[in-house]
């Protein structure tokens, strides 16, 4: 049977603000590789993703290339690029370097814990619904507030998901609506199905695992090492 061509594209242009210290949150080795390389490996592994496009900070193209890319043997990553100043800039630019693919798995550098079931389960849906975007269902229940701090609404628990990577599109859909977006005002958009909904197309959700942590803060680092440990 022949496969739709799939490429990824790995946002991995932050600066790890929130982590604090000196080195991005991608760079940070977890049992002495750096977290970008795992996230990597799960895609230079898993036989439905044909390409990789690794979206970098400008300054970062040239070593991650030796560093990651060549050190760890990923030859899918045939592109290494520079990104922009937000995650939507980055993400812009990996689809500007995209193409030809039927569908793209757009993904956080920083999270090391996606698998290939994960992808395989998302590639399922996206050629059934036309988007696949990971998440889970929150366990906890959660307030919407406004800037003093005051609960404005608390939504049903049941219908609130909290949203992961990757999230996988078909390539013409999410580029029209990444040029929509960054044709007008792309301030305050923090994922990829974000881009969909303001364009007024349907996005749909799958399972991905409560896993399948973001690297954000030094204590997500601390939770990481133990899933390693257990794996
Ligand atoms: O910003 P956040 O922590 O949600 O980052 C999610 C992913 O987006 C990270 O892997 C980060 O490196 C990437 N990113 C990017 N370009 C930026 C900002 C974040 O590729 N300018």
């Amino acid at each position: 049977m022949k496969k739709e061509k799939c490429t990824a594209i790995i946002a991995a242009g932050g600066s790890g603000r929130r982590m604090g210290g000196p080195v991005s949150k991608q760079y940070i080795e977890l049992k002495g590789k750096p977290i970008l390389a795992h996230t990597l490996q799960v895609f230079q592994d898993a036989e439905i993703i044909d390409e990789i496009i690794l979206v970098v900070g400008k300054d970062s193209v040239d070593i991650v290339k030796k560093d990651i890319v060549e050190a760890f043997g990923i030859t899918k990553a045939k592109k290494v690029i520079p990104g922009g100043s937000e995650r939507y800039a980055s993400v812009y630019q990996g689809l500007l370097a995209c193409p030809d693919a039927d569908y793209v798995f757009i993904q956080d550098g920083v999270r090391p814990f996606v698998t290939e079931d994960i992808l395989n389960r998302g590639y399922e849906t996206v050629r059934r619904c036309g988007s696949a975007v990971c998440g889970m269902p929150s366990k906890d229940t959660v307030k919407i507030v406004d800037a003093d701090g005051t609960v404005v609404q608390t939504p049903d628990r049941s219908r609130v998901w909290l949203v992961q990577t990757p999230q996988i599109f078909s390539l013409p859909l999410i580029r029209d609506a990444y040029e929509k977006l960054m044709a007008g005002d792309p301030s305050g958009v923090t994922d990829d199905a974000m881009v969909l909904e303001m364009a007024g197309e349907k996005v749909t959700m799958f399972e991905g695992s409560y896993r399948n942590i973001k690297i954000t803060t030094p204590e997500d680092l601390a939770v990481a090492e133990r899933f390693l440990e257990d794996s």
